[in-house]
């Protein structure tokens, strides 16, 4: 990385706070109590650790492999870490004591598996659930519908704590408003904390990345996850 490119990133996250902070202030909320993760996918240790320095919230990584890679290099030293891809059961057990956050719990299946391998490291996994809502049939995550029974299913699992909801909505068409599916998001975050479930938290509504995160602050998102707004473009 040259000293050019961390500069880049420094000046990235310092244009990200100020847009947050912007649209915190239009929802009439504080621009401290919106955290930004990092989205670190496909960035090396190095930019990792130039986007810490540069005061980011949370690093957020996409698969096990790459996490744990970057891990041993000591990429997050300082900095609290999600996990927001895909999970398979049989890699869980690696993320334990290592993430302080799993958002992207896609099933009860999933959940139980976490609940399990937490267990055995002797720890609380704290979770988000998932939502898939606009119900994409290539998506992850659970139907609108279904989140109530499994909220009260995964609350009486030791070891593991509902801390909120995550979403990747579908891109928007003309005839829906941009903030559709992130009302709706929402309006289920309100509804389950309005269950007053036991051992359930409704703290965090993760949602919003490079391309929408004021549009998500505006309808309650409290977690942004943002990848080429603090990175710049991913070369695949
Ligand atoms: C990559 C990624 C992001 C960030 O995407 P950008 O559009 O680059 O901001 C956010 N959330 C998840 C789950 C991701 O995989």
């Amino acid at each position: 990385m040259t000293v050019e490119e961390e500069k880049q990133i420094v000046n990235n996250v310092t244009d990200a706070r100020a847009r947050i902070a912007e649209a915190a202030r239009k929802a009439g909320r504080k621009p401290e109590d919106i955290i930004l993760v990092a989205a670190t996918k496909m960035n090396d240790a190095e930019r990792v650790r130039a986007a810490v320095r540069a005061g980011i919230d949370v690093c957020g990584e996409n698969r096990v492999q790459e996490l744990l890679g970057k891990y041993e290099e000591h990429a997050y030293d300082g900095c609290p870490l999600h996990f927001i891809g895909t999970l398979q059961s049989n890699k869980v057990k690696y993320l334990m004591g290592k993430v302080s956050m799993i958002e992207s719990v896609s099933s009860v299946k999933l959940a139980t598996v976490i609940a399990k391998e937490a267990k055995k490291a002797g720890l609380c996994q704290n979770i988000l659930l998932e939502i898939n809502i606009g119900r994409e049939e290539a998506k992850l995550g659970l139907d609108p519908d279904e989140v109530f029974e499994a909220v009260q299913t995964i609350s009486r699992m030791d070891n593991i704590c509902i801390r909120g909801l995550m979403a990747i909505p579908p891109k928007l068409d003309e005839s829906r408003k941009d903030t559709y599916y992130f009302d709706r998001m929402h309006q289920l975050f309100v509804d389950i904390s309005d269950k007053k479930y036991d051992n359930v938290f409704m703290d965090y509504l993760s949602m919003g990345m490079s391309a929408d995160f004021e549009a998500a602050i505006s309808c309650g998102a409290n977690i942004v996850r943002l990848g080429t707004t603090i990175f710049g473009a991913r070369h695949y």
